[in-house]
């Protein structure tokens, strides 16, 4: 009997955020829709043009390196790829080999390779050529020289994650680190973050758990989301265990994922790696980095924002659910908001805040998106004003239910939570202490056979007497209180 091992290591791409390309002045705007626009005789390759290397996209790169924990590059320099193809003008791209700007550091644990610098091809739209006149122009392809010259990160893992869950977490994460670095948008499905993924599974020994067989790589590339890509590595991972067990060899080959059918489909067969002739740019210096202001480690890191899972870590501290301190830092503006409005709060306030942020809020603020999409992820209120809310029922002011109803209004009006709450009546909507004992006594009088059932240890009788009073009382009490009331008044 044989166990499989995949193991799949990832290779991805980003699109930096800068205000000009990497070795041109032209501008680098993702958004630009007219093509050809943005481009100058340097990024078109005009004989005679010399690059100049982009200063705020080596920045981005070191600052990545920083929050992974690379070792930074002292020396770095810039190496010609050679290969031919129409969205590559130069014949060449800068890329770097053997010296990236980072080498090693993690993510989630995982082990990373390198990061390093290079510049984006132009693209290439097949079937669209927009000068083409007639109402066939399949088989025409044209080439916007917008994207050539873009500069591009490209961060390599090492062959160590074993699972499309894995794959997708990873992602996930570098996403939203180069977004709280403000390095790029990382948009998959607009193409600003590209991911390929490359999966081999391995058949080992299941007697002493180790590798016997070496798997073949095969490469999946094309994965414009992140569904897609855990798709894409699960659908492979099958796939190659199959005909492994079927006995038959892998080929090593390039794979495109069909998004209609599911499954990944042959592109090329890789025939041993390309000669890609490297050789340092002659036309561009090599960088002493150290020698550079503000290049220094301890430089970098004093720029970096709190990080993602540093973030997440300190809202599960608090005891956040996972599912909400998720979306915290994942919405920063979100988490940015619990952190004003839980400021000075101690820990089981600050809970009650987080629950009705990624709750109550949240779902004011979608609805409010879906309404007016100029209004899509706007926080519709104040810190202050939802402190109040807060604070209301912490004194028992307000109860789950009038809080919501004052949440909601002070939404809508702007004004301030107390004066909604004096002016509807709200405020100590929660009936007096009387009231309550005669509600409660009313409900037990009237379910004799759940008391009954409570009184033998039945866990839900309980709730289902709390929620009896809580019916009686039209919401205006506190379910804790009840309980507590419930369980005194039928002594246990
Ligand atoms: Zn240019």
């Amino acid at each position: 009997m044989s166990d499989y091992v995949p193991t799949i290591g990832l290779e991805i791409h980003a699109e930096l955020k800068t205000r000009t390309k990497m070795f041109c002045r032209s501008k680098n705007d993702a958004d630009e829709t007219r093509p050809n626009v943005n481009i100058c005789p340097v990024c078109m390759a005009h004989p005679g043009t010399l690059p100049v290397i982009n200063r705020e996209a080596v920045r981005h790169v070191l600052r990545v390196g920083c929050a992974l924990g690379g070792k930074l590059a002292d020396y770095t320099e810039f190496d010609r790829k050679s290969y031919f193809y129409p969205d590559l003008p130069k014949g060449y791209q800068l890329s770097q080999y053997e010296y990236p700007l980072v080498s090693g550091g993690e993510l989630l644990g995982f082990a990373i390779t390198r990061v390093h610098l290079e510049e984006d091809t132009a693209s290439s739209m097949h079937g669209s050529d927009p000068l083409a006149t007639g109402d066939d122009n399949t088989g025409t392809t044209s080439i916007d020289y917008n994207r050539a010259g873009v500069p591009l990160m490209e961060l390599v893992t090492e062959p160590v994650l074993h699972s499309a869950e894995d794959a997708g977490r990873f992602a996930r994460e570098l996403q939203l680190l180069l977004r709280y670095l403000k390095v790029s948008e990382a948009n998959m499905e607009k193409g600003e973050m590209r991911v390929e993924a490359n999966i081999s599974v391995q058949r080992t020994d299941n007697s002493e758990q180790r590798i016997v067989g070496l798997g073949t790589k095969v490469e999946v590339k094309n994965l414009n989301s992140f569904r897609a890509m855990e798709r894409a590595v699960a659908f492979e991972i099958r796939r190659q265990t199959q005909m492994l067990e079927e006995g038959k060899d892998i080929t090593q080959e390039t794979l495109g994922w069909d998004e209609s059918k599911q499954e990944t489909f042959p592109q090329r067969i890789k025939e041993g790696s390309a000669d890609y002739r490297y050789f340092p740019d002659p036309d561009l210096p090599s960088l002493k980095l150290s020698g550079v202001s503000g290049f220094s480690a301890k430089d970098l890191s004093s720029t970096l924002p709190e990080l993602p899972w540093k973030r997440r870590g300190r809202y599960l501290k608090v005891g956040v659910k996972p599912d909400d301190a998720d979306s915290f830092v994942r919405d920063a503006a979100l988490g940015d908001f619990f952190d004003d409005v839980s400021a000075g709060y101690d820990k089981e306030s600050a809970l009650l805040a987080a629950n009705y942020i990624a709750n109550d809020l949240v779902k004011i603020i979608r609805d409010a998106g879906e309404r007016d999409t100029e209004k899509r992820g706007e926080i519709p209120i104040s810190a202050h004003n939802f402190k109040e809310i807060i604070d209301m029922l912490r004194e028992r002011k307000l109860n789950s239910r009038t809080a919501k109803d004052v949440l909601a209004l002070s939404v809508e009006s702007g004004d301030s939570p107390s004066r909604i709450a004096a002016e509807k009546g709200l405020i100590g909507g929660t009936v007096g202490e009387d009231a309550v004992g005669a509600v409660v006594d009313d409900v037990i009088a009237k379910n004799p056979d759940v008391v009954a059932d409570f009184k033998s240890g039945k866990g839900p009788a309980l709730e289902f007497l709390v929620g009896q009073c809580m019916k009686a009382l039209r919401g205006a009490a506190d379910p804790m209180a009840l309980r507590e009331l419930l369980k005194s008044k039928l002594k246990v």
